[in-house]
């Protein structure tokens, strides 16, 4: 991600992603890598209807680094066509398939009860196997939830607004949920999936301190339910903020909630990280004080996004443009000059967006502050 001009080589049985050279999403500070993930993926080993390699593919093609291929364990429609006892194949497919392509699979999988608890997503485990017991029955759901955390798995809880589970589609936590987090054995929640947002999910995760997560939980092509103009021009992505590109700090940063979230055109983080998305995605350049040749108290600056999400921008300070009202919108990767009407030549201003389409919380969203030092004057 960081050096566009680098092959990439990733090695699914090592511990170390060597992506350099796949699509930078948004640009991360040295030192932080911003992983491109999706953790809940269906195959034909449980009720998807592609091949495990196929969805290797398509990460590929999504510039995704990191994928887990989430089969349920309880739920096996192709069963009678594609028997396995085994129930790590999905992921020894797709692990073996994944040589010398820029990505990692790692092994997970989707322990489904119904409501309450639901669905829950175990990444990182060992063996799936192990989620059964002697006679081959699915283990119970607190068995399996503590299997998963033997396993040192990371566990989040997912689409917990499913209209099929919550007929209001309000996500809220039964007592089992709240049981499972007082013994620490759940770590996320999405608050992204397939098509869903849900703002009383990303309640849940503030409140419980819980990591922010969004996936696509694909079933078909990737590019029937997303890649398209009719449904959405990408997949939900959690990006995990890294320390570095190996598997261990991958997994470290997702346990400390280091992620945010690119749903549609919307980012859905903690406010600590998208603070620094913004911070090293949205640039404010003042050029000067000259408006059609004219030296006149109206500042030219630039504004710039790196990222490719698009910025709705609100100013909330105190000035006015000259060309431009308060909700300018930035497209992705672009660039767009405003005249702000300072009323006396300064040597530096502050300027203060909220921005539109960063969520911290429910109904909340990023504020940003730009101070910028105005050196040539003319
Ligand atoms: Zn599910
Ligand atoms: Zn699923």
């Amino acid at each position: 991600m960081k050096n566009l001009k680098c092959v990439i080589i990733l090695f699914i049985f090592s511990n170390m992603i060597f992506s350099q050279g796949v699509k930078t999403f948004f640009e991360s500070p040295k030192n932080v890598y911003y992983i491109s993930s999706d953790l809940h993926i269906h195959t034909v080993f449980s009720d998807g209807v592609v091949w495990p390699t196929l969805r290797v593919d398509e990460a590929v093609r999504d510039s995704i680094d990191l994928i887990s291929l989430t089969e349920h364990i309880e739920y096996q429609s192709h069963l009678s066509d594609i028997p396995h006892k085994n129930r790590n194949r999905s992921f020894q497919i797709a692990g073996g398939y994944v040589n010398s392509k820029p990505l990692a699979v790692v092994h997970g999988t989707e322990i489904t009860k119904p409501m309450p608890p639901g669905h829950f997503n175990a990444i990182f485990i060992n063996d799936a196997n192990k989620f059964f017991d002697s006679e081959q029955k699915p283990l119970e759901f607190e068995d399996a939830i503590k299997e998963a955390n033997n396993q040192k798995a990371f566990v989040f809880w997912n689409h917990p607004n499913w209209e099929a589970n919550r007929s209001d589609g309000i996500a809220k936590l039964d007592p089992i949920h709240n049981k499972i987090i007082k013994e620490k054995l759940l770590h996320g929640i999405e608050v992204v999936n397939f098509d869903t947002f849900s703002e009383e999910a990303l309640k849940i995760a503030l409140e419980n301190n819980l990591t922010i997560m969004g996936t696509s939980d694909v079933h078909i092509l990737i590019e029937w339910d997303f890649n398209n103009e009719k449904e959405s021009y990408h997949r939900p992505i959690t990006f995990i903020m890294s320390e570095s590109r190996s598997i261990e700090s991958i997994k470290n940063a997702l346990f400390d909630g280091k992620t945010f979230v690119w749903f549609r055109d919307i980012i859905i983080g903690k406010n600590e990280n998208l603070n620094q998305v913004i911070n090293n995605n949205f640039e404010i350049v003042a050029k000067g004080y000259n408006y059609r040749d004219r030296k006149v108290e109206i500042l030219e600056v630039e504004l710039i996004n790196k990222s490719v999400a698009p910025m709705y921008l609100n100013y909330i300070g105190e000035f006015t443009f000259h060309n431009d009202y308060k909700y300018i919108e930035l497209k992705p990767k672009s660039r767009k000059i405003i005249y702000i009407k300072t009323k006396e030549i300064k040597d530096h201003i502050n300027l203060e967006f909220e921005l539109l389409n960063y969520i911290i919380g429910p109904k909340t969203n990023l504020k940003t502050s730009k101070y910028l030092t105005i050196k040539s004057k003319i």
